[in-house]
């Protein structure tokens, strides 16, 4: 059986000290907790500081965004080895908001995601369609080319390492939420993608999350679905008591 994985997308928010207070509250909500896989992702300032908080803990840490060169004349840029360097083990890659408002494009994101494998960071990859896009009977279109582009050139092996993060960006930070069966919907085809394009078994193994306003109330429902493995959260992480209870309403 797959293990569910809750990840915490910080976003731009939080400061040196309130992502110590955050995480140490985290990890404080998860002292006797070892069920599920927890991830934090702040911001590139306090990724070290709160790799020293949640030493001896179930919590991972991952980053937001990394280059796909190794060094060199790139200001403003991050690369993998940085992140690995400050203990982070997972990095988002391909989230909407990279997407719309720093136009990223699939290759990018393809060159990015080969480069954190290639540095042994897992990888969060987020796909997810528009408004307009679901309006227009296009979702499935737009999945299967964010799949196809973003994982050009991968194998079955390197899968092991990335999580699939499927979030409608209509969802996200809109209050609006994919209902389960919508959600469950793209997930399977999803997986069924995985297994055409990659093995049985990468496809069985692939931990898919589902992203787009998860708040308590509603993560049970959602993660209970067969192909949910998890969730990528926004606004609800910011805080330690709704981030504990959706975590633990799995
Ligand atoms: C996200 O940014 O990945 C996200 C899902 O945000 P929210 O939970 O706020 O919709």
């Amino acid at each position: 059986m797959r293990k569910k994985v809750i990840a915490g997308n910080w976003k731009m928010n939080n400061d040196l000290n309130e992502s110590i207070n955050l995480v140490s509250q985290i990890k404080l909500g998860l002292a006797d907790y070892n069920k599920n896989e927890v991830i934090v992702c702040p911001s590139f300032t306090s990724l070290e500081s709160v790799n020293a908080v949640i030493k001896n803990s179930v919590i991972k840490l991952g980053a937001q965004n990394l280059y796909y060169e190794d060094s060199g004349a790139y200001t403003g840029e991050i690369s993998a080895k940085m992140l690995k360097s400050v203990g982070c083990e997972y990095v988002i890659i391909g989230h909407s908001e990279r997407r719309t408002i720093f136009q990223e494009k699939d290759e990018l994101i393809n060159l990015k995601i080969k480069q954190a494998l290639s540095e042994k960071l897992k990888v969060i990859f987020c796909i997810g369609e528009t408004l307009e896009e679901r309006e227009n009977d296009k979702t499935f279109k737009v999945i299967n080319s964010q799949l196809s582009l973003g994982l050009k050139d991968l194998s079955a092996i390197e899968l092991n390492d990335i999580i699939i993060a499927y979030e409608p960006v209509w969802a996200i930070g809109t209050g609006k939420t994919a209902t389960p069966q919508q959600a469950q919907e793209v997930h399977k085809y999803i997986r069924d993608y995985i297994r055409e394009n990659f093995t049985d078994e990468s496809a069985e193994n692939l931990i898919i999350q589902y992203g787009g306003s998860v708040k308590p109330d509603n993560a049970a429902e959602l993660l209970n679905q067969p192909d949910i493995d998890g969730a990528l959260v926004g606004g609800a992480c910011l805080k330690s008591d709704s981030f504990l209870s959706i975590i633990k309403s799995v």
